[in-house]
């Protein structure tokens, strides 16, 4: 599949490009120091081609039945502890991945989103055009002893599919 990416080109200019999803995927490893696999490729893929984020057990039914679930556990973990996905609780508790640098038009880092948890379906989307203000948890004046690592924004309520 063909789609266009964005890059930061020479003195910080923004260009477009068309790129094969995997060239994409493999460069996004590359960038962060991991190596290329089979099941990270695979990871990545299933949840990038994904509108909303994926809980593990969907992502696992996606990647066929030979998929090890264990190893692909473990594969968000080192995905999102490297920030090429970030993660959200449902409202099952369980974790949803969606992309982060990987995913067309966003820039890497740039994750700082509110998400959005339907309480009668359980889906969860990106709200990508909501950011988490930076100051969220500074007004919130923690004190100096709280070393805060980021601040998540989840909103909660009923979304359009279940709202007709
Ligand atoms: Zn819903
Ligand atoms: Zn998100």
């Amino acid at each position: 599949m063909q789609f266009t990416g964005i890059y930061k080109g020479p003195g910080g200019v923004l260009r477009s490009f068309m790129v094969n999803r995997e060239v994409l995927i493999a460069a996004s490893l590359r960038d962060v120091g991991l190596r290329k696999t089979p099941v990270r490729v695979a990871v990545l893929e299933a949840v990038i081609s994904s509108k909303k984020p994926l809980a593990a057990p969907q992502i696992i039914r996606r990647l066929g039945a030979e998929t090890d679930s264990v190893t692909v556990y473990r594969t968000l973990n080192t995905l999102a502890e490297h920030k090429l996905l970030h993660r959200v609780r449902g409202e099952d508790g369980s974790w949803r991945y969606a992309a982060d640098a990987a995913a067309p038009g966003v820039e890497a880092g740039e994750h700082s989103h509110a998400h959005f948890v339907c309480d009668q379906c359980g889906t969860v989307e990106c709200l990508q055009r909501v950011p988490v203000p930076e100051d969220l948890v500074r007004s919130r004046d923690l004190g100096r002893r709280y070393d805060v690592t980021y601040a998540e924004l989840v909103v909660h309520g009923v979304c359009p599919r279940c709202h007709d």
